[in-house]
């Protein structure tokens, strides 16, 4: 095997950098824009450089093989190159460039079946309505027809976009049959701060939390701020404030997270009660019972806060994704690269929905993390230290040689 090429690591994610940068350094590639073309095509042609079969798929994932002794299922590797607005530079392309790099390093080294690079389409769910899109029309999640009918904020529609992505010719299905895939992998930055903290090298994703999203409403009574006496009062926010703590409480004892990120208070006035609250709660878990608890706790705490306060709840479900489990193969097959590579790993949970959890759906999957700088992500100032990056991709590696026998 070659040693990594970290160099070339470090010219090709600066390369992908430059698409789409904004003058705040952030990058910004929604899916399917002309940015996003433009960094697919980059990295296109260092896969033909690297004698890949190049095709691309009816939703615009891109699917690279290279060859095994023999024709069967394929271990696939890889991850996105969309991002969410001013993002950095390695959520995403990490995987992408780190899955070349590491196939770079197999060199002439022959495997049993066949490796796949994948460029996943939209995961980063910043332009269309959802996110992990490619993986999800390959396990067959959302079907090919439904994705195609998706529309941006602005009306587009995806397969309209689409037309004028690639120009690469007619695509393959993009749907797998489980026989088809026999492992999947994918490079990523942590995005939290765990491994940077305990200062270990490797992670190795065990499960990828679920999420639940509720939109609420609090409907008090908007009044003279200074003519209404405190115990004369439904004040909207008020309550909100309280609900906003108990989920902070809620999902501390609980050992998840919860969030209330965006807040709408009506009617807005410095001198007025406010009147109405509109709120959007976030929840994520590891395992599904966990999900279903610190939601049915912060739906009950919402409804006694309310009749409390004597303020009305209006509440919706706007969305849950079920946590994914990884598999123990594919897991030990990164605990072993890892120590093959004399680097320290450890098993954690991704809080960060990415497109293994799709492919989970079909085939044995993991996710390979290394650590993130100040635990920093979608942000300018993502950051991973350059012998992380190598350690990743050197673990990735020995996990692709390992899995495709
Ligand atoms: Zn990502």
């Amino acid at each position: 095997m070659n040693p990594i090429n970290q160099r070339r690591l470090l010219d090709d994610l600066e390369a992908l950098s430059h698409f789409g940068r904004g003058a705040d350094g952030g990058i910004t590639r929604r899916a399917l824009s002309r940015e996003d073309a433009d960094a697919r095509k980059y990295v296109m042609t260092r896969m033909r450089a690297l004698g890949f079969d190049v095709k691309h798929d009816e939703v615009g994932n891109v699917r690279a093989r290279r060859a095994g002794r023999k024709a069967g299922p394929v271990v696939m590797t890889g991850s996105h190159l969309d991002t969410v607005p001013s993002g950095g530079t390695l959520d995403g392309p990490l995987g992408v460039v780190g899955a070349l790099a590491a196939i770079e390093m197999i060199g002439e080294v022959k495997t049993e079946r066949p490796i796949e690079v994948v460029v996943f389409v939209g995961e980063e769910g910043s332009r269309f309505r959802r996110g992990t899109i490619g993986s999800a029309a390959i396990s067959g999640h959302v079907s090919v027809s439904d994705i195609l009918k998706l529309v941006d904020p602005d009306g587009v529609v995806y397969g309209d976009a689409l037309a004028t992505y690639g120009d690469e010719g007619s695509p393959i299905p993009a749907k797998l049959a489980s026989e088809e895939v026999h492992a999947f992998v994918e490079l990523h930055v942590e995005q939290g701060g765990v491994l940077e903290t305990e200062k270990i090298a490797i992670g190795a994703v065990t499960a990828i939390a679920g999420l639940s999203q509720r939109q609420v409403s609090f409907l008090g009574e908007a009044n003279h701020a200074g003519a209404t006496p405190m115990d004369l009062r439904r004040d909207a926010l008020a309550a909100a404030a309280a609900w906003i703590l108990s989920i902070e409480k809620g999902a501390r004892e609980l050992g998840v997270v919860g969030t209330v990120g965006k807040l709408e208070v009506l009617p807005g006035g410095k001198n007025i009660i406010p009147g109405r609250v509109n709120a959007i709660c976030d929840l994520r878990a590891p395992q599904a019972e966990l999900l279903s608890a610190i939601d049915a706790f912060v739906v009950s705490s919402l409804h006694g806060i309310g009749d409390a306060r004597e303020v009305e709840i209006e509440q919706s479900l706007l969305q849950r994704v079920e946590p994914g489990l990884m598999d123990e193969r594919a897991i030990s097959a990164v605990e072993r690269a890892a120590a093959a590579a004399g680097l320290s790993c450890r098993r954690m949970t991704s809080g960060a929905i990415h497109d293994a959890l799709h492919m989970a759906e079909i085939c044995p999957s993991t996710m390979i993390f290394v650590p993130s700088r100040g635990g920093k992500s979608h942000c300018p100032d993502e950051d991973t230290a350059p012998e992380d990056l190598v350690n990743g991709c050197v673990t990735l590696a020995h996990t692709l040689i390992d899995l495709a026998g």
